[in-house]
């Protein structure tokens, strides 16, 4: 079955942008994984094509309305896989991580909610059960980059796509640390020479120096990462 990502979105025209390109759109031709966009407006009621309104109890913005994402949502699952997860992208939620990734590659696609203005009503996300996901503590302006962001770390892990499986293995957070560094030629660069030991060709040292730098690296950049990683 073909992994399948179904947008939700009032602006369908952003995608697929930046994963028609390179890896994630060469697979996307390659009919490696699909995209289905659902465009939130087709659900809206009145002549301007609305989905939004102003927040109850007052205060800035717009609030897109229940009753329209709901019917979205509604045709989203019709449409998508049994068994698809829903998600909506928004600062609020957990945040996104490699083994969250790992875990939707592996299923038949993703739904997934773009929300825009302030947000979307709540009880909407309360009544379809959706899973939130941050890609960040900070605010997009949508929820469409953030899920392009989604899209591409998963479609990267598919069968076949990334075609080096070695370099998935070793990359950041595979094992619950941050990769060791990369060099390349030339041999010495403004004074700076690559580490002897990656040019000694004892495979063995190698792998102990990268596994060495990959520990000091997580250490000293993302003490949360480490703690965790000790722990697995
Ligand atoms: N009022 C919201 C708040 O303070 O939490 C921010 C709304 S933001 C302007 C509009 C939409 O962008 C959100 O509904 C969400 O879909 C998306 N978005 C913004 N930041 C995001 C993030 N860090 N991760 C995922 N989605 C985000």
């Amino acid at each position: 079955m073909t992994w399948r990502a179904t947008l939700l979105t009032i602006l369908p025209e952003m995608f697929p942008g930046p994963l028609g390109a390179s890896l994630a759109g060469k697979a996307l031709a390659e009919g490696k994984w699909a995209l289905d966009l659902i465009d939130i407006r087709d659900f809206a009621t009145d002549k301007h094509r609305s989905v939004d309104d102003t927040p109850a109890g007052g205060g800035a913005g717009m609030v897109m309305r229940a009753d329209i994402a709901a019917a979205a949502i509604d045709m989203a699952r019709h449409r998508a896989a049994p068994e698809t997860p829903l998600l909506y992208l928004s600062p609020r939620g957990q945040p996104l991580t490699q083994d969250r990734v790992r875990e939707l590659a592996k299923g038949p696609g993703a739904i997934l909610l773009c929300g825009r203005f302030e947000g979307i009503d709540e009880r909407v996300l309360e009544a379809c059960n959706i899973e939130e996901v941050s890609i960040g503590d900070y605010v997009l302006s949508g929820g469409e980059l953030a899920a392009m962001v989604l899209i591409d770390a998963c479609v990267r892990l598919l069968p076949g796509v990334a075609g080096n499986e070695t370099s998935l293995a070793e990359e950041s957070f595979a094992e619950g640390l941050l990769e060791y560094p990369h060099y390349t030629r030339p041999r010495e660069w403004e004074g700076r020479a690559i580490p002897e030991v990656l040019l000694s060709g004892d495979h063995k040292a190698i792998a102990k120096w990268r596994r060495e730098q990959a520990e000091e690296l997580t250490k000293s950049r993302r003490l949360d990462l480490w703690e965790k990683s000790k722990r697995r």
